[in-house]
């Protein structure tokens, strides 16, 4: 009886696990569709309606296509990439001979781990310069995965940034009424108005994306200074920052060599300096007394 208790919460716990990254695909696919349909759909009817030449619209539509499924592509493959590029100590020949300042002893992975490095609990093992678990994908964000972490956040951001201005039209009908109960409702809380479904999906999807634009417009600015700063999640909460390598230092020791063209696509080769064992400390490993 206990181990069928067991057996059925380990599966609970798995499905768990992997619902945001269900939820986040279907998020980022809907609201794809949503502009792909304004972009094909919507737009020429409204160009009917003005009754202006259509020798435009092709290109429009081509231009707008393309930049949906540029930034999609580069959400999914850095996402993928990110997810099956192991930020673990696990198959790393750590070695010993260099113990300073600053390794510890893992007692559950059992290994001296060198600075940066922790045992996240989630994962079961220590990740090399772990930033932080990323709940959205199930996985730790360290060393080896960070790039594709932090252009994965970029693409979401622009496109849900490029979402909210397309979907502006749906915001601006709800308006046309003004500033009423029925029209703040319809704004905030579409689902429970009494509207067409059509209407409640691009009031909904619109929502999304405003809500959605808000949350990871906060986290990427976080991240982006963290890296400006050459700081993990561990490091800025304890207020230290030892191992700065100044502005273009931090760049490339966070994104690789490359770091000025890396973001465009997960393509462009961009090795890192460092091998997310050593790091040169430039300043104090205690925290600071005040400020960071
Ligand atoms: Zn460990
Ligand atoms: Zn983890």
């Amino acid at each position: 009886m206990a181990s069928y208790t067991s057996k059925a919460f380990s599966r609970v716990e798995r499905v768990c696990r992997h619902l945001p990254v269900v939820l986040n695909t279907v998020l980022v696919f809907s609201i794809t569709g949503e502009v792909s349909y304004l972009v094909l759909v919507e737009a020429p009817r409204l160009e009917e309606a003005d009754l202006e030449p259509t020798g435009w619209l092709s290109w429009w539509k081509a231009f707008h296509l393309l930049a949906q499924y540029f930034m999609l592509g580069n959400i999914c493959w850095n996402a993928s990439l990110f997810v099956n590029t192991s930020p673990t100590i696990k198959g790393v020949f750590l070695g010993g001979e260099g113990m300073i300042e600053g390794w510890r002893y893992c007692y559950t992975c059992e290994s001296h781990t060198p600075p940066r490095c922790s045992h996240c609990y989630d994962c079961k093992v220590c990740v090399l310069r772990r930033d932080h678990h990323c709940v959205f994908f199930s996985r730790c964000v360290g060393f080896r995965n960070y790039r594709y972490f932090l252009c994965c956040l970029l693409f979401m951001w622009a496109g849900l940034l490029y979402a909210v201005v397309m979907n502006a039209e749906v915001f601006l009908v709800i308006l046309k009424e003004g500033l009423t109960p029925h029209s703040l409702l319809l704004l905030l809380v579409p689902w429970i108005m009494l509207v067409s479904p059509r209407a409640f999906a691009f009031a909904f999807i619109a929502d999304t994306c405003v809500v959605g634009l808000l949350l990871v417009s906060a986290f990427l600015f976080f991240h982006v200074l963290l890296l400006l700063r050459g700081q993990t999640t561990r490091e800025w909460y304890s207020a230290r920052r030892p191992y700065s390598q100044g502005l273009l230092g931090n760049l490339r020791h966070g994104l690789g060599s490359r770091w000025f063209l890396c973001w465009l696509s997960p393509l462009v080769p961009s090795p890192l300096p460092g091998d997310g064992i050593h790091f040169q400390v430039t300043g104090s490993l205690e925290p600071a007394v005040a400020g960071r």
